[in-house]
């Protein structure tokens, strides 16, 4: 096994995994990430601190998440086993989470007043508020006028919760946007504040924060699986948007070369420009957003439109250590498209019992096609990234005639 697949030794100091990650911010923001890059460094191996977290992760979050052997389904496919790691379970639904209280606790160590982000379908945006709640800081989420009205009980959920939600009305309306007036109400005020990102991107250190605070998921799977079945598990599959439920469930395994790992990215309509956000796939190595990683982008190196049924993978950039792991051929990175992960949603519903998040239909989508490739003796064990409440309004509007929910 080559050296630089050991888990926790990337990235380098810098923020390097292999030719990716890194810091490209403006010199006034490269001292504040400084300051968190130190202040993480200390409490990360810090006996209070983690033993804080993971009070936090067993009585709040419901940890340890069960594993749950999917037979109905995996007899439907006639060939390999396959289980969920059940993070639809957790509280809010989904592994967001893990890394919201990580760092929410990170930022009040810092002595932070306010937790800030941005939001998409709003489900970053509530797992935050929620951590905010708890540990008791303001939290400010940005998110676009369009995507506002579209998330409504998100955006309700949100201010339950205590948070502001600050309408951005400029450009497209939506994420990208909502992104760039984030960043620039952290850099005017990055010392009362702290930036919350909702995945393995951005500069250093925030790809590799997230990821450790996500590494639960397949520390606790490790150990679960071989409880149940004496060994560990033959295939990884986790859907892959900017990658922290992959790099949870991964991270534990990487040094286990008998384990076949497989993130699946959203090929939405097709694989045409505009209608998927493949990334790995089809994309190049450029900067977005302050990290150097793969990317959908166009000649001049500005981010391509990107689509997928799932919000929470429409992304057009990639966690850095994900293009490494690429790269070194470690992780196999494939794709499933909106229809595949819509079949997939309606046949763990109906064959489990269980309705799946749309993002980690997408998983469930690709764990199928695998299963029915492989022996009956073989197991793949799929990160079941969240539970699909939020999706139902859309689906059974948009798909319900053809399943017989409407
Ligand atoms: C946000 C989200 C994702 C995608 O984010 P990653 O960082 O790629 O994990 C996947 N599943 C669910 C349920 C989400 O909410």
């Amino acid at each position: 096994m080559k050296t630089e697949l050991k888990s926790f030794q990337l990235p380098d100091e810098k923020g390097y995994f292999g030719p990716y990650g890194g810091s490209f911010v403006p010199p006034q923001l490269q001292g504040v990430l400084d300051e968190i890059t130190q202040a993480y460094m200390e409490i990360k191996d810090d006996e209070q601190f983690l033993t804080e977290l993971h009070a936090l992760y067993k009585h709040y979050v419901g940890r340890p998440s069960p594993i749950f052997h999917a037979r109905s389904l995996s007899e439907k496919m006639g060939g390999a086993q396959i289980y969920l790691k059940r993070e639809d379970l957790n509280h809010t639904g989904a592994h967001k989470i893990n890394h919201c209280l990580g760092q929410a606790l990170l930022a009040k160590k810092m002595g932070k007043q306010t937790l800030i982000a941005e939001t998409g379908a709003g489900q970053h945006g509530v797992a935050l508020a929620t951590a905010a709640a708890l540990v008791g800081l303001k939290c400010d989420i940005y998110m676009g006028e369009v995507d506002i009205a579209k998330e409504k009980p998100n955006v309700i959920r949100m201010k339950i919760l205590g948070a502001r939600v600050i309408s951005v009305t400029r450009g497209t309306k939506t994420l990208k946007d909502a992104v760039d007036e984030a960043f620039e109400a952290y850099l005017g005020d990055p010392i009362t504040q702290f930036y919350a990102i909702g995945s393995v991107v951005g500069p250093h250190p925030f790809p590799m924060m997230v990821r450790d605070f996500q590494s639960i998921v397949g520390r606790e799977a490790r150990q679960q699986f071989r409880e149940m079945t004496g060994s560990l598990p033959d295939n990884l599959v986790a859907c892959v948007g900017g990658g922290s439920n992959a790099m949870g469930l991964f991270t534990a395994f990487l040094d286990d070369e008998e384990v076949l790992i497989y993130g699946v990215e959203p090929s939405g309509l097709s694989l045409r420009e505009g209608e998927h956000a493949a990334t790995l796939t089809l994309g190049k190595p450029g900067v977005l957003h302050g990290f150097k990683s793969y990317l959908l982008q166009d000649e001049k190196g500005n981010p391509l439109k990107v689509y997928s049924v799932a919000s929470g993978l429409d992304y057009p950039g990639v966690g850095p250590q994900h293009s490494l792991l690429k790269d070194l051929e470690r992780v196999t990175y494939v794709t499933a498209g909106d229809s595949e992960a819509i079949d997939a949603f309606f046949d763990l519903s109906r064959f489990e019992g269980i309705i799946p998040a749309l993002e980690s239909a997408h998983a469930v989508a690709f764990a199928l096609k695998l299963a029915g490739k492989l022996e009956k003796d073989k197991t793949i064990l799929v990160n079941l990234s969240g539970r699909g409440d939020k999706d139902i309004d859309y689906v059974a509007e948009t798909y319900g005639k053809d399943y017989g929910v409407v």
